[in-house]
Formats: structure tokens, sequence, C-alpha cells
């Protein structure tokens, strides 16, 4: 059978365009359609714009710290527009230079949404391309629950580009995104009250970090109200929005960011045309091989509901173009990724919490050390941090790094090789520190802690 396409990918978010640069440059004849933005999340409304918020909002600490290692100047004004269109800029220009590597590694880019016809074929504008073989990477969409007045709510999508600074702003979830963004915004002088349904916020994280790290933001000004939902948003005529929250209070607030999690991106995508069955949670369910039940259609990234990171799909897109062009076998190790939340202070993590360790292995050993970074004793901030370790006493491996404080995500990764690698607390006690960084704790904690 003669197809248009070895291979048609349909999204070009970070797997999409991974899996389609490999694969053609590998020398299978490739096209990817796409019909928002080349980048797709990450580059657009996620990864990279959000670290340049948080660039953005840790100026205010340095320009408040600064006074104490003798810089004097007038109080600095922060300008919205400003950091919104160089943030915009920034962008156009990151999608352009996916456009060139995608050209450069020969993938034809079709503008347009794709909906499958048959297991062979996608509609993209009303024009039929055939393929060998077709990758759904097509991502997720951030998900708001329906409530009276949830049309004013804003998603992660919308809140970069905001007309207006929200100087009173609410943020509802206790995931990476609501933490993150409720750093940004307080951070660049909003007041930020978040609202999460549960007890602690970061669930599924080491507790004694969501510990650390909720009282490390609310000592920034974080107003984090726990245990406390949204029962409805009333739009005022002077464009200000009440929420009415489930303790029977009420915020008026310029902006709701609703961080409430994200679902697969997979309406107005023909699935009906196809046999392509579903996780129980609504994923598109995928082998060893991220091969769904119709044989010619793969998946990957978010859409696969597994950790929902772009270094994940990055690396599920390499290896599967590798696997179908070039023979290789497709082995992703999923065990200790690395994963930083970049909030302020950040948090970054490695393998398994403490809650996990104890209930895997029998003999954890756990070492611990809270301390104020050096910069701080002139800069004057209050923020603590905290490192800890956790190891299986049985091997003297490595099992769970945990870091809340400033940072973390450039700290981690290189742990993360060690720990990848197998290291044991005897590793880390051979390794000399470098002096004086934060990162040295890790080396230098001897005495096991018990709780
Ligand atoms: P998460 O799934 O991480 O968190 C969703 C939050 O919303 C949870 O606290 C959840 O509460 C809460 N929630 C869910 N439904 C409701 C509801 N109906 N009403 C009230 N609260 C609700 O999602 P995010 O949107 O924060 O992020 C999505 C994913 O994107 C992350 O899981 C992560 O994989 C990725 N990401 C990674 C980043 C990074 O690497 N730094 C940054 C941003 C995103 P509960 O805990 O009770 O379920």
């Amino acid at each position: 059978m003669n197809y248009d396409y070895d291979l048609f990918v349909i999204g070009a978010g970070s797997g999409g365009v991974r899996a389609s640069r490999i694969s053609g440059s590998l020398g299978a004849k490739v096209a990817i359609c796409e019909d928002l933005y080349m980048g797709g999340t990450c580059v657009n409304v996620g990864c990279v714009p959000k670290k340049l918020y948080v660039y953005a909002s840790e100026y205010a600490g340095y320009f408040r710290d600064a006074r104490g290692f003798g810089w004097q100047a007038p109080e600095p004004e922060f300008d919205w527009p400003t950091l919104r269109d160089n943030k915009k800029a920034e962008i156009s220009r990151l999608n352009g230079i996916y456009d060139e590597i995608l050209g450069a590694a020969n993938v034809e880019i079709i503008k347009g949404r794709g909906r499958f016809v048959d297991a062979h074929t996608v509609d993209v504008n009303g024009h039929h391309y055939s393929a060998e073989r077709i990758i759904i990477a097509v991502g997720g969409w951030p998900f708001i629950p329906d409530f009276p007045g949830s049309e004013y709510a804003v998603s992660s999508n919308e809140v970069f580009d905001l007309d207006q600074f929200p100087k009173r702003l609410a943020v509802v979830g206790g995931g990476y995104i609501a933490v993150e963004f409720a750093g940004i915004f307080n951070g660049l002088g909003a007041e930020v009250t978040q609202l999460y349904r549960g007890e602690l916020f970061l669930r599924g994280f080491d507790n004694e970090v969501r510990d650390v790290a909720a009282t490390e933001i609310a000592k920034k000004g974080v107003d984090l109200r726990f245990e406390t939902d949204v029962i409805s948003i009333e739009k005022l005529s002077n464009g200000s929005l009440i929420v009415h929250l489930s303790t029977g209070e009420a915020l008026i607030v310029d902006a709701v960011l609703y961080a409430t999690g994200r679902k697969p991106k997979l309406t107005d995508l023909g699935l009906d045309n196809v046999n392509v069955a579903l996780t129980d949670k609504g994923f598109v369910d995928v082998n060893d091989q991220y091969q769904t039940s119709e044989p010619s259609i793969y998946a990957l990234g978010d859409v696969i509901g597994g950790m929902a990171l772009t270094p994940v799909a990055l690396e599920e897109g390499m290896a599967l173009a590798k696997h179908l062009y070039n023979n290789e076998p497709c082995e992703l190790n999923y065990n200790n990724i690395a994963t930083t939340v970049f909030c302020q202070p950040n948090i970054g993590t490695i393998g398994v919490t403490e809650e996990q360790a104890k209930a895997r292995y029998p003999n954890v050993v756990k070492y611990r050390s809270h301390y104020r970074a050096m910069r701080h004793n002139l800069g004057g901030s209050d923020e603590r941090s905290m490192m800890k370790l956790l190891v299986d006493g049985d091997t003297d491996k490595m099992v769970g790094m945990h870091m809340v404080g400033g940072d973390a995500g450039e700290i981690m990764q290189g742990f993360a090789v060690a720990m990848r690698m197998g290291a044991t607390k005897a590793d880390f006690d051979l390794t000399v520190g470098i002096h004086p960084t934060a990162a040295e704790e890790f080396v230098t904690m001897r005495e096991p802690v018990v709780d």
C-alpha cells in the first residue's frame, strides 16, 4: 500500500515535534499538523513563559535584599505590559525556531486541526493525508469545573496575557500550576489568595516538603486557605469579582485563576473513526511501545496520562522515533525522574517520598537539614530551606532526595544522574562539597534523624 507519508504526527508540542524531527532525520517521510501554536503548551502557555514570569517575580526579592549588600535605589515599579509583551516577542521567536528545526529535518508542517478519517488517514482542512503510521501527540487542556460564575475564571492559557495586571488574584487549586502562579503574582506585587480544597496542597509530594513549602510560601505573603473551595463567582458592575467560598467567606478580586488540572485534548479528533481505546481516566491507552489498540496509531506525551512533563514527552518522542525508524528497543525508564515545582522557594524532588519509602523499605534512614541560605544573612530575607535524603538502610542506596529552597531545580538535576546510577549514601559521603554553596549540604549530612 502506498501512503503519502511514512509518519503523520497530530500535534506539534514537545513530544510531537521531537518524534517527527527524529523520524525525519532517520529518513522517514514525515508530516506534522498543528492548529494552534508551534511548540505546544510548554513553549506557548507552559514551562517557558512560566519560567520567564518566575524570573520577573524574583526581582522583587533581589531589589529588597540588595539594600543589605549596600545598594541604595528608589523603590522600583513593575510594569506588566512590558513583561507580557517582551514574553510574547520571545515566544514568537521560539515558534519560528520550531519551524526551522522541523524544516531542517524535512518534516512537512501542515497548519490546521487533524481529524482521523480512518486508521491510516487524517483530514486537515478538508485535505486527506495518508500515512503508514500516525502519532497522537495532542497534549492536554486546562480543566475548569462547572459552577455558577465559572465563566469568569481564567486558566493558565489566558493568565499570561491578561490586559490588566490583577492587583488582587485568587488562585484555585493545589498542584504545580496553582503554587507556581501564586508565587509569580505575589512576587510581582499582587495580593494573592490561594484556595485549595484539601488539607494541604501539593498532594503526592513528600509531606514534610509540603509543610515546609506552605510555611515559606505563606511567609512570602500568599494568603493560603486550605479546606476551602469556591461555590460561585459574581461579577460586579465595576469589573471586580466576588468569590463566594465554602467557608461562608467571600473575596473581592480582579481575577480568578483556576489551576485544577488538565484533561487530554481529544475532542474533535475523529476518534470515532478508529479503534483507539482509552483508559478509565480518558487518556489514550498505549503499550510499552506507545502503540494504541489500533496498530498503525501511536500516542505519547500528556495525552497518554503519564507524568505530564515536557522532558518525559521529549524522551517518549525520541524513543518511539528510534524504535520505529532505527530498530531500537523502546525502553524508557520512568523511575527517578526528577521534577521541580517553580514555586518560591523551589521544590526539587527525585525518587520516593518519605511516606512511600517507609511503605516500600523496612529500614529507611533519613537525613535532613534546615538552614538559612547564606545570601539571606545580609539580604535580610527570613526564607529557610530544607533538604532531605532517604536511604534504604539495607542496601545504603539513595531512594529519595527532596529540597525546598532557592535553585532546587538547578541543584537536583546533577543528583538525578547520581541516583539513576544507583548512588549510595557512602558515595554521597565520599563526595567533597563545593564551598560555599547550598548544594554542598546534600553531601555533608552525617547524622540520621528520627522524628
Ligand atoms: P495538578 O493535577 O497537578 O493539580 C490540580 C489541582 O487542582 C489539585 O490540587 C487538585 O486537588 C485540584 N482540583 C482538581 N479538581 C478540582 C476541583 N473540581 N475543584 C477544586 N480543586 C480541584 O494540575 P495542574 O493544573 O497544577 O498541572 C497539570 C500538570 O502539568 C501537573 O500535574 C504537571 O504534571 C504539569 N506541570 C508541571 C510543571 C513543572 O514541571 N514545573 C509546571 C506546571 C504543570 P486534589 O489534590 O484534591 O486532587
